[in-house]
């Protein structure tokens, strides 16, 4: 047999998650469950069929469950999307051909359900007719539900299983599966589509795993167990590297490595300017994994906690006494210091199986987050009871995300207030004066900042929406990267317009979206006066070093100026160029802070 050689190329896509992985190619299909091809013997048969009829009658109630659920929540027009999904299960040639299958092909009931369901879906994605191909997504959706009976809860089991060193590929990995990667053997993400301040690569810097996303067809051209190098700070992906290519890279990691290491000395400096200005830089936390690299790198508190990534990859929702452990245990961690709770920001990109999103155009302008929270206001108290009960313990404060103006403040904070009078009543301890406060991320709410301002105690601004808001660009979207300018002199006016009300107002703002792990353009928002910094962990010794090596006076001189230029463009080099004459030693030999 020839052996077929395999030759190196290059991909380029979006760099969304930093450092170098090399490891082998797992190819995650898009029905995101990996279902091994397993064997089984003659007598296995009759087992497996069964194991498929159960968690054909499980799914069944599962979703005869929500169906109910949503029945009472949202009313029966909602819920009839249900119907669709049980119609599914009654296909008794779908059902049939699957026990027929177990029986003449031997193998497992997932790896006989997968592949018929992936022919199911084939076919209904060919057909033109556009309510023939809505339909898919249901024999999708439902196919995802049966196979979690047939192979567990989650896909974490799964993940256990590989062996070696594995990048996954995959058309898009949602926030939901991101998290789940957690901790296991996967060393970085590649997928077709995504942008750089999509939830996915935010998880991706969290697990601290180099992500390269928005590669287009990269599921086409990589083959499962290709060997592979991401290059996550440029947004490279080699396949089948060459031994020179492979030993470049071995040592470029040895280099980040050292690199890394001499930032260790950050971490008892003081958090200031050179002229001595203070920094406060406080971490972004998404999952409980991440409170060592929290303490590790020193912050200063949790500027933001989201919420919703503790909704995600279960059935059901979470109980109020489940959340205010949840969030005590994070408030007694990180005491002294305070953790921003952010309250539920679900759709956009992050979705949760036990609450049923309409299926929207644009979901990023649809119902997400307060929106959802205020249709859906016991969510919402569950949660904010949670959040007070919380606030007894430690330092809590509290925001909500995508306000878009005064009326939804008032709107949430008047279900705050009745949600606090029923804890007094009830005589349970809560922090009266926890502070509440708004992100700024809708340029409606940047605009009215001034009124905002006088009805809450502190604003945050979250720059990956402020950013796809203002320019109209969608922040997941991989075509789209080239018109997401943080620099943009519209965001940045927003940004100046935002900290002056704010400090007119004698309230602290802060950033939290991934704009504050930019050194370059971390350096225009401290000299905008912002108060603190909000960041993956792991970005805080670069931002801390960057930062202290600048005079608060230079920053505010550097950013008065890039506020008079006119391109996004023109900010970044006006940015680079001062920098490098201002602190020479910011950059390294390639361009790259160090
Ligand atoms: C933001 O939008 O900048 C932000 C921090 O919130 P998220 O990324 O979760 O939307
Ligand atoms: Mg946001």
């Amino acid at each position: 047999m020839v052996k077929k050689i395999k030759t190196e190329f290059v991909l380029k896509g979006i760099p969304a998650a930093p450092g170098i992985a090399i490891g082998s190619a797992f190819l995650m299909d898009q029905q995101d469950f990996i279902v091994p091809e397993r064997a089984i013997t003659e007598g296995e048969v009759l087992v497996e069929i069964a194991r498929f009829e159960e968690a054909v009658s499980d799914t069944r109630r599962e979703i005869q469950g929500i169906k109910e659920k949503i029945t009472a929540q949202v009313g029966a027009i909602d819920a009839q999307i249900f119907d669709a999904h049980l119609l599914v299960l009654e296909d008794c040639m779908l059902i049939d051909e699957v026990k027929k299958r177990i029986k003449s092909d031997k193998c497992s009931a997932e790896s006989v359900f997968s592949k018929i369901l992936k022919h199911y879906v084939g076919v209904f994605k060919k057909i033109e007719d556009a309510y023939i191909k809505e339909r898919s997504a249901d024999v999708e959706d439902v196919g995802r539900r049966v196979l979690k009976h047939l192979m567990g809860e989650t896909r974490i089991h799964d993940f256990e299983q590989l062996s070696g060193e594995i990048v996954i590929v995959a058309h898009d990995i949602s926030p939901s599966d991101a998290v789940t990667m957690y901790n296991k053997r996967i060393r970085g993400f590649v997928t077709d589509i995504g942008g750089r301040t999509a939830h996915t690569a935010i998880i991706a810097k969290s697990l601290g795993v180099p992500a390269v996303l928005g590669l287009k067809d990269a599921t086409l051209r990589i083959s499962n167990q290709d060997n592979i190098i991401i290059d996550g700070r440029k947004g490279v992906v080699i396949i089948n590297p060459t031994e020179a290519t492979l030993a470049l890279y071995i040592s470029e990691q040895a280099k980040i490595a050292l690199y890394e290491g001499s930032l260790a000395n950050t971490q008892d400096m003081p958090s200031e300017t050179k002229d001595g200005r203070r920094i406060v830089l406080t971490a972004n936390f998404e999952m409980d994994g991440e409170m060592p690299a929290v303490k590790k790198y020193r912050a200063e508190g949790i500027g933001l906690y989201r919420t919703e990534f503790f909704y995600m990859n279960r059935l059901d929702l979470p109980t109020e006494e489940e959340q205010y452990r949840a969030y005590r245990k994070i408030a007694e961690g990180i005491a002294p210091h305070s953790v921003v709770i952010r309250t539920l920001d679900l759709g956009g990109d992050k979705f949760i199986s036990s609450i049923q999103l309409p299926r929207e155009m644009v979901p990023f302008l649809g119902s997400r987050a307060i929106r959802l929270c205020l249709e859906e206001p016991e969510i919402f108290r569950t949660q904010l009871r949670a959040i007070l009960r919380a606030s007894a313990h430690g330092n809590v404060a509290m925001m909500y995300p995508m306000i878009a103006g005064p009326g939804e403040l008032r709107a949430a904070n008047s279900i705050l207030l009745g949600v606090k009078q029923r804890l007094r009543e009830k005589g349970i301890p809560f922090n009266e004066n926890m502070p509440v406060g708004v992100m700024i991320e809708v340029p409606s709410a940047a605009m009215t900042a001034d009124l905002l301002a006088k009805e809450c105690n502190f604003f945050s601004i979250g720059t990956n929406d402020l950013i796809q808001y203002t320019l109209a660009v969608d922040r997941a979207n991989e075509k789209m990267a080239q018109f997401y300018e943080p620099g943009h002199p519209a965001v940045l006016r927003l940004i100046r317009r935002t900290i002056s009300a704010a400090h007119d107002a004698n309230i602290k703002v802060s950033v939290c979206g991934e704009m504050a792990s930019d050194p370059t353009l971390a350096v225009i928002l401290l000299g905008l006066g912002l108060d603190s910094f909000s960041m993956s962990p792991s970005s805080i010794p670069v931002i801390k070093r960057a930062l202290s090596r600048i005079r608060f006076s230079d920053a505010q001189e550097l950013a008065r100026q890039a506020l008079r230029l006119s391109t996004g463009a023109e900010v970044e080099e006006f940015m680079v160029t001062e920098l490098t004459r201002l602190v020479p030693e910011l950059y390294n030999y390639n361009g790259e802070i160090q």
